[in-house]
């Protein structure tokens, strides 16, 4: 092993002395608004515990009542120790929730993904990709082979300018976006897309991670939102962030699901979901179903948010949604600030170059509907002590 590790070793050491190497805190107990980190509380800014569902009693005891009768494990893939009725259960609900005729679950958004976009395109077919698509679509339009063409950010125009280049090429094509942007928290122009893509008669699809349980109608998604319903051919979704639990799925029209059903190879060669997360999730979802309270409280946290962090002098982008960026600038500074807020009490990561663009380092303060009016009043005056100690912005008055 000693020749093949030195590459390794020479990685790690580059990775630390470019202060990229990742150190991950340890979060003791449940998340929520509040975490306990080496014995310290902090206000809890960076997950996307969005409804707050997961410390949630609901789910808690809805994961007891499905262990007591149905165990823990799936056994093994759907298709070889067969599907726990609880697998189709979830899948129904979730397929009436977001008004589609059928969903497919499986471990996780990112293999959702995987899942989904293999079996519609492969070697010769094309995928129109909007340039600041997640990293699992980056990663299912690879495994596809499918030639993958980016078109701008957000951009229809030039979306269909790319799409024109090709309409005499007789193959599949497959336009993907991300629903809800999660380092600007912008919202893909869905209408103009699928008009788009249905001119020059191509599929769409949409990967709604950040949107499900935000977005629509008592948190129903994009498609609800924009009111698209039947209008995009695959709905790719995550139980792993609203929802609080973990999980993916693809959802669409019956037949759809159905040949994903058959192709994917999330599905046929890695087993299903556990017990415990299918429960938490129909909870979860009988939660949603039942009220939009949450939700509601999620918008206005973040609006109450945004206007105290903006009515301060700090630069907060053009966020559509609760997703809420506070751009700061160079990464050394945006860095430095996460380090002052963990030390006052406040856990928001700095997010820097490569995932956003170089100069545009930022704190990117994820709201919850966990979060009440003090937490909120908390991390507005430690972000105001903060940005003047740095002289992000003036001193207040
Ligand atoms: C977070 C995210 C995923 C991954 O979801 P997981 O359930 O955490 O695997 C996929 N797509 C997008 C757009 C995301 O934001």
């Amino acid at each position: 092993m000693t020749i093949k590790k030195t590459f390794i070793t020479e990685e790690l050491d580059r990775l630390k002395r470019e202060g990229l190497y990742t150190n991950i805190p340890v979060i003791a107990g449940p998340q929520g608004a509040w975490v306990e980190i080496e014995g310290k509380k902090y206000l809890s800014c960076c997950s996307n515990n969005y409804l707050g569902f997961c410390n949630d009693p609901a789910l808690i005891e809805a994961v007891k009542k499905y262990v007591d009768k149905w165990g823990v494990g799936p056994g093994a893939v759907r298709t070889i120790a067969g599907t726990l009725d609880l697998h189709l259960e979830l899948e129904k609900k979730l397929a009436e929730f977001k008004g589609t005729e059928a969903a497919m679950v499986v471990q996780s958004g990112f293999c959702a993904n995987l899942a989904a976009i293999p079996p519609l395109v492969s070697k010769g077919d094309l995928i129109f990709s909007d340039e600041l698509n997640h990293a699992s679509i980056i990663d299912g339009c690879r495994l596809s082979r499918a030639e993958i063409v980016r078109f701008k950010h957000a951009d229809p125009e030039n979306l269909d300018a790319q799409l024109a280049k090709y309409d005499n090429v007789n193959c599949h094509k497959l336009v993907i976006s991300d629903g809800v942007f999660s380092m600007d928290g912008d919202i893909a122009p869905l209408p103009a897309l699928v008009e788009v893509a249905e001119k020059h008669g191509a599929m769409i699809m949409v990967d709604d991670a950040h949107g499900e349980g935000v977005l629509g109608r008592g948190g129903r998604g994009i498609v609800d939102h924009f009111n698209l319903h039947g209008r995009v051919d695959v709905e790719v979704g995550t139980l792993s962030k609203a929802f609080g639990v973990v999980g993916g799925f693809v959802a669409g029209d019956a037949e759809l699901v159905d040949y994903i059903r058959q192709k994917a190879r999330p599905n046929l060669f890695s087993s299903a979901m556990t017990v415990p997360d299918i429960g938490a999730n129909l909870a979860a979802l009988e939660e949603l179903s039942r009220s939009e309270d949450r939700v509601k409280r999620l918008w206005e946290n973040g609006r109450y948010l945004k206007k105290g962090l903006k009515d301060m002098g700090f630069n907060i982008g053009h966020s559509e949604t609760p997703i809420t960026p506070v751009i700061i600038g160079e990464a050394t500074e945006a860095k430095k600030f996460s380090a002052r807020l963990f030390e006052e009490g406040v856990f928001a990561g700095a997010i820097t170059f490569p995932t956003v663009p170089m100069g545009t380092a930022r704190i990117r303060v994820m709201v919850s509907a966990a979060h009440t009016k003090e937490d909120l009043n908390f991390a507005l005056q430690k972000f105001q002590l903060v940005g003047e100690e740095m002289k992000i912005i003036s001193s207040s008055r």
